[in-house]
């Protein structure tokens, strides 16, 4: 089996299982009781919140765990909504992970306003527009880091110096930066920034919040003082303790295995262009994630090609996660400004950790043939 839908989740690493296991067998205990048990697995967390938090320049006080990285997402724009109530507007951009756009959508029927910056060919948002639309009653700014469809990497720097004129709250939504590029909340300036284990091969269903010291934001679930009152609930111990495994592993190897992801996507890339006629790469040429090949393929619909490669034990995807089960064209790929029908022949290949040269190998024999043979079918002619 070839896994090539790293963007969508990522396997768990056995390092990372194992310290799991270990966990499970060995702790039950409430984090919140005062007795040995308990102190124990608080003791726990806090190397996890300490090396999450390393991971990403931050202090372990500024980082709060939640359910997932949507949680994440949800309590930075919620949070800081509620508690800067004389503000009624938000920017955020056109291509943002459901994650971001539903709750804009939402607020917005709600009678919040909600600018969408537009991005260029490449994905890359324009800034002079975000310039503009910057208002006194502008309460935060979401900008995603890097893209889960296409890779580009947005200007997070720039954006935060613009917003620091208007004395504008930043908040990036780094799920799929993380691991994949090396950052610093510090250098990044970001007052929030959203991650999620899964895509760093811990488990699903944890995420984390980043708040910067100094920012105050109402907390999302109510109830017990868990997360410093910020973040009510009982801790999930064991994705926790995944995450904190996750991260030290992302620091140990995650340089090398990046180079090791750049050189095997540079390889798909260029099989691709050689063996398949009419083929484009979308993204940005330089500022990307590497490990996200994002190709169309005219002529033909993404799940034939996706449904094909499926039989040949090769896992891609047709471009979010969360859309693949809706019939909609990804409005990412529309708002870089790719007509419907070449938008609907895209598939996503994004690479990981665990992939080999022999899974590039085995991709680029079995794709050129699979793409012949549809477009025969479909009566694509390559030379119109
Ligand atoms: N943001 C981005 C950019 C993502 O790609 C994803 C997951 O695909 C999320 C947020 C949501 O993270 P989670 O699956 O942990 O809710």
């Amino acid at each position: 089996m070839v896994y090539l839908d790293n963007n969508a989740t990522t396997p768990l690493d056995p390092v990372v299982a194992e310290k799991m296991c270990w966990f499970l067998k060995e702790h039950f205990g409430n984090p919140s009781s005062l007795y040995p048990i308990g102190r124990a697995v608080k003791e726990i967390i806090t190397q996890a919140r300490e090396t999450v938090a390393g991971a990403i320049g931050a202090q372990r006080s500024e980082l709060v765990f939640t359910g997932s990285g949507t949680e994440a997402d949800n309590f930075a724009i919620r949070g800081v909504l509620d508690s800067y109530p004389e503000k009624d507007e938000i920017i955020t951009s056109a291509v943002e992970h459901p994650a971001v756009l539903r709750v804009a959508n939402f607020l917005e029927k709600k009678g919040l306003k909600v600018t969408y910056v537009p991005v260029d060919r490449y994905g890359t948002v324009d800034l002079d527009f975000l310039r503009d639309a910057i208002t006194p009653r502008t309460a935060l700014i979401s900008i995603m880091y890097a893209n889960n469809e296409i890779g580009t990497i947005q200007p997070i720097e720039e954006i935060v110096r613009i917003a620091a004129k208007s004395g504008v709250l930043v908040h990036t939504d780094a799920v799929q930066a993380f691991g994949k590029i090396d950052f610093d909340v510090r250098k990044l300036g970001v007052d929030l920034l959203s991650l999620s284990a899964h895509k760093i091969y811990g488990p699903k269903g944890v995420g984390a919040l980043y708040i910067r010291k100094g920012i105050d934001i109402c907390p999302f679930i109510h109830g017990g003082h868990q997360e410093r009152g910020r973040r009510a609930g009982t801790e999930n111990t064991i994705g926790i303790v995944g995450f904190g495994a996750a991260a030290r592993v992302l620091m140990e190897r995650g340089k090398k295995d990046r180079e090791r992801i750049e050189k095997l996507a540079a390889a798909l890339k260029n099989g691709i262009e050689e063996k398949i006629p009419k083929v484009r790469f979308n993204g940005h040429p330089k500022n990307r994630v590497e490990n996200t090949v994002n190709v169309v393929f005219p002529g033909l619909e993404a799940e034939a090609v996706l449904l094909a490669l499926a039989t040949k034990g090769i896992s891609v995807s047709t471009g979010s996660a969360c859309t693949e089960e809706s019939e909609e064209v990804s409005y990412v790929l529309l708002s870089i400004g790719l007509p419907p029908e070449i938008a609907r022949s895209a598939i996503r290949m994004s690479l990981g950790r665990f992939n080999t040269d022999e899974d590039i190998a085995l991709v680029l024999r079995e794709l050129p043939e699979v793409i012949e043979k549809l477009r025969r079918i479909s009566a694509f002619d390559p030379e119109e």
